[in-house]
């Protein structure tokens, strides 16, 4: 609840404000950016929302899947790991719809009838109480989503660009865009991109215009310019 001059406003706390790029974020992936993250994975889309809070920084982040991560490989959640998602402000909310392990149980063929299973041990899982937090079972797809609603609410109002591959990049040595980016459309409606195949006219990484494919329905690359070391 926040106090306001004309009366008490009942608003999310944890939906900022729109600004910088979040006022008008274009739809579709530009021609030019500041950063370019490839891949939704845990590592891209951490990165990527620790971006979203900066507005004045254009960030993009594609996935060359046509949407969010249905099912996940992974599904245990290290206790520091907890704390990571604390820093997001969404550690408890996870914690409540997961499951918490406190002991695990091991199990091997009996030795006297081998047909038959037995449990060997029964150890407690964090001896060493090694976080506040605990060791959670929740799908890698949730915990993807909950980033996904992280940047979503930030300033920057990102979203993944699902349905695009980065195929390669090349770095130039000037300008402020130095790094171009090819990229393929995976999924998603036929677009004519011949215009971002040219380096002369993109301005983010550029790649030799002999690469750039010519732009065909489902498969169209173009070409991107981003700044060094993404
Ligand atoms: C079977 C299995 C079980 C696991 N269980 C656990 C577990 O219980 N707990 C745990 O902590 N870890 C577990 N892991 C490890 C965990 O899944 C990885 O450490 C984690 O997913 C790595 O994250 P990442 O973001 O680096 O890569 P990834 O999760 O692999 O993400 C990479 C993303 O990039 C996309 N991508 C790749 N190339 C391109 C391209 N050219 N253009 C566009 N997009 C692209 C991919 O589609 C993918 O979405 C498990 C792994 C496996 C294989």
């Amino acid at each position: 609840m926040q106090f306001h001059h004309h009366g008490y406003v009942s608003t999310d706390p944890r939906v900022l404000p729109a600004e910088g790029i979040g006022l008008d974020r274009p739809d579709e992936l530009p021609d030019e950016m500041d950063v370019l993250i490839v891949g939704t994975g845990p590592a891209g889309m951490i990165a990527a929302a620790q971006l979203s809070r900066f507005p004045d920084v254009h960030t993009r982040i594609i996935e060359r899947r046509p949407q969010r991560l249905e099912v996940g490989q992974a599904d245990g959640i290290q206790a520091r790991s907890v704390e990571t998602f604390q820093a997001f402000g969404f550690a408890e909310e996870l914690s409540c719809e997961a499951y918490h392990i406190t002991e695990m149980a091991f199990w091997k063929p009996d030795t006297a009838t081998p047909e038959h299973i037995v449990r060997t041990a029964q150890p407690v899982d964090d001896p060493q109480d090694v976080s506040e937090f605990p060791h959670l079972i929740v799908n890698q797809a949730r915990i993807l989503d909950r980033f996904a609603e992280f940047m979503e609410r930030s300033p920057s109002r990102m979203r993944p660009d699902y349905g695009i591959e980065f195929l390669d990049l090349t770095v130039e040595d000037s300008g402020t865009h130095p790094v171009a980016v090819r990229v393929r459309h995976t999924a998603g409606p036929a677009r004519a991109r011949s215009g971002w195949c040219a380096p002369s006219t993109c301005s983010a990484p550029t790649a030799p215009a002999a690469a750039c494919a010519p732009p065909s329905a489902a498969a169209s690359t173009a070409t991107r310019r981003t700044t060094p070391g993404v």
